[in-house]
Parts: structure tokens; C-alpha cells; sequence
């Protein structure tokens, strides 16, 4: 572990090194506080001090002092080494920041069992702030997994009702129109009854690229289940959820086949929230709107 020894006397710096590096420590020396701060300010800095008070520059409590002021995160285990040695200059030190206070003419071996202490406590923290960045990688990966489609990665049904009730309550409080456009692939079971299982996720997934090459980034858009698909369109009334609605159908009948060498098209129910309005009622009416379109021929945007 590196430790940095902070003395402006040339001889007692010497010996601190000779001490240190004979326990195995990887010493970093300064003559002055300035210096030590300077090493401090350094991306892979010890953490583990052994500072001089009486210093050049800065003195060692008050290093302390700003260390403790320093957003990094980090922990430091600082030792103050002084020929003062009243229980005032102590307090003071202490107080000040320091973990540990040690007056000169001091012995060898005492200091290096207090600077294993703070090994031990600067270890503990590295291994401690490991484990928490694991642990939020690890939930970042759940929450990821958790809103999303594992076949399309689209949002989830899930994450867009969670979505979709907070965008209401904005859209309520704001004042803004939402819209929702509800999607249906065109005798989906036809395709795999004909061409197979997996053609048909083949199909899935090309519509989901489609859904993301048009959708805008605020737009959500989800597997409802199965074939069906659902877009939340905040900001934009009815008449632009239907233009974006119309160019989804004209992607898949147009590009369906160049992509995955099946005809397939979508059918679109397409509906603009009015206030005061629940999600349940919403996708409802987009449901509605979306049986209007299948009824109506398939391969067709209906506004509810
Ligand atoms: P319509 O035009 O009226 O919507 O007819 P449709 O055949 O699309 O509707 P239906 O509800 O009868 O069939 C939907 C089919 O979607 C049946 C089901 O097996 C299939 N399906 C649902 N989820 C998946 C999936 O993840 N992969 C594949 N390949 N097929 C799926
Ligand atoms: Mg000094
Ligand atoms: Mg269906
Ligand atoms: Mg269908």
C-alpha cells in the first residue's frame, strides 16, 4: 500500500522512508506541505499519511483539514507526527481531521503498528467501495432486464404502464397532449404457421427496428405482448401520433419483405388523451380503434 510521508527535515524524512519501505510499504516522500498537496491532488494518490505538522507551505493539519473538505469519496487515514505533544495540540489536531497523533522522538515500531491500522481501515474502504460498484452494476443490469423485452429489447409492458402513468400525471400538471398508437402485426399466426417459429421473431424484430428508426428519443415504445406493439407519443396531439402512426405502416409494408423476406403489415389504432382521462381508459380506446383498423381491411392507421 502506498503511503505518503510528509517531512520537511531531510534526516527525519530519511528514517520515516527507511521505516516505511523496510514493513513493505510503497513510499511517497515530500519535503514541504505544498508538495504533499501537490502529491494529494495526483489521480492515484496514497491514502494512507503520515504527516509532519510544523511544515513549509502547508502544515499537516491543515492538509488534513482540506482533505476532509475534498468531495473525492475517498478515505484517508491521516497520522500527524509533531514534536508538539500537549493534550491541546492533540485535540487540535484531532479535531482538525487527524486520525491518529504521534509525538516525536516517537518509536519505530509504535508508529508502524498505528499506520497498520490505518492499512487495514484504507483497505477495508477500497474493498467496501469495490463491492458498492459491483452491487450498482449488477442493479443497473437488473433494472435494465427488468424494463425490457428480452426478443425485440424494446420497453416492456411493464416499464411502459410505469411510464405511461407518470407521463399522464405530467401531461396533466403540464399541460401538454400525449398520445398513444397501438399496433397489431397483420395475421401473425399465418406467418408462422408458414414460414415458422422463428421467421416469425425474425418479423418481431424487424419491426422493432422499425419502430426505432422512427421513433423521436422522448417517444416510448414497447411489446405490449405477443404482435402487439405500443407507442407513447408525449408532446404531440392526435394528428402528429397519426403521422408517425402512418409512416410505421408504410416502413413495414414497404420494407418488411426487402428485411426479412415476408409480406407483413401492421394495423394502427391511434388515440390523443383527454384530460382527466385514466391509462386503463386510453389503451382501451386504442384497442378499440385498433380492431376498427383490422375490421376496416388490416394494413391501416384508424384515429379513435
Ligand atoms: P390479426 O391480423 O387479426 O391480428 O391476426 P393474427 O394472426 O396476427 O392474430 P392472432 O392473435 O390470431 O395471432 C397472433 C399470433 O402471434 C399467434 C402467436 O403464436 C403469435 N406470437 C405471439 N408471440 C410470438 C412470438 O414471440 N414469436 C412468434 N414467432 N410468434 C408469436
Ligand atoms: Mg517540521
Ligand atoms: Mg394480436
Ligand atoms: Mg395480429
Amino acid at each position: 500500500m502506498k503511503i505518503l510521508l510528509a517531512e520537511d527535515d531531510k534526516i527525519s524524512r530519511r528514517l520515516l522512508e527507511r521505516v516505511f519501505s523496510g514493513y513493505g510499504y510503497d513510499v511517497v516522500s515530500a519535503s514541504d506541505g505544498d508538495e504533499a498537496w501537490r502529491i494529494l491532488e495526483e489521480p492515484e494518490h496514497p491514502h494512507l499519511l503520515v504527516l509532519d505538522w510544523m511544515m513549509p507551505g502547508v502544515t499537516g493539519v491543515e492538509i488534513v483539514k482540506r482533505l476532509r473538505e475534498r468531495p473525492d469519496g475517498h478515505t484517508y487515514y491521516a497520522i500527524i507526527l509533531t514534536s508538539l505533544d500537549t493534550p491541546d495540540d492533540l485535540a487540535y489536531a484531532l479535531d482538525g481531521g487527524a486520525d491518529e497523533f504521534v509525538s516525536k522522538p516517537y518509536h519505530a515500531d509504535a508508529l508502524r503498528a498505528r499506520a497498520n491500522v490505518g492499512r487495514r481501515i484504507v483497505s477495508l474502504h477500497h474493498t467496501l467501495s469495490e463491492k458498492i460498484r459491483l452491487l450498482q452494476e449488477a442493479n443497473a443490469t437488473i433494472s435494465h432486464l427488468a424494463a425490457t423485452d428480452e426478443l425485440t429489447t424494446l420497453y416492456n409492458r411493464r416499464y411502459f404502464n410505469e411510464n405511461l402513468t407518470k407521463s399522464i400525471s405530467a401531461a396533466k400538471r403540464y399541460k401538454f397532449p400525449l398520445s398513444l398508437v397501438m399496433v397489431d402485426i397483420d395475421k401473425f399466426k399465418a406467418v408462422n404457421d408458414t414460414y415458422g417459429h422463428s421467421s416469425g421473431d425474425t418479423v418481431l424484430k424487424a419491426f422493432a427496428d422499425i419502430l426505432r428508426s422512427l421513433a423521436r428519443t422522448e417517444d416510448v415504445s414497447a411489446r405490449w405482448g405477443g404482435e402487439e406493439f405500443i407507442i407513447l407519443l408525449t408532446h404531440t396531439a392526435r394528428d402528429g401520433a397519426a403521422v408517425m402512426a402512418e409512416r410505421v405502416r408504410s416502413k413495414m409494408a414497404s420494407e418488411c419483405l426487402r428485411v426479412t423476406s415476408i409480406p407483413v403489415t401492421v394495423s394502427l389504432g391511434v388515440v390523443e388523451w383527454g384530460d382527466g382521462e385514466d391509462p386503463e381508459l386510453l389503451i382501451k380506446r386504442a384497442d378499440k380503434a385498433l380492431y376498427r383498423a383490422k375490421d376496416e381491411g388490416r394494413n391501416r392507421v384508424v384515429l379513435g
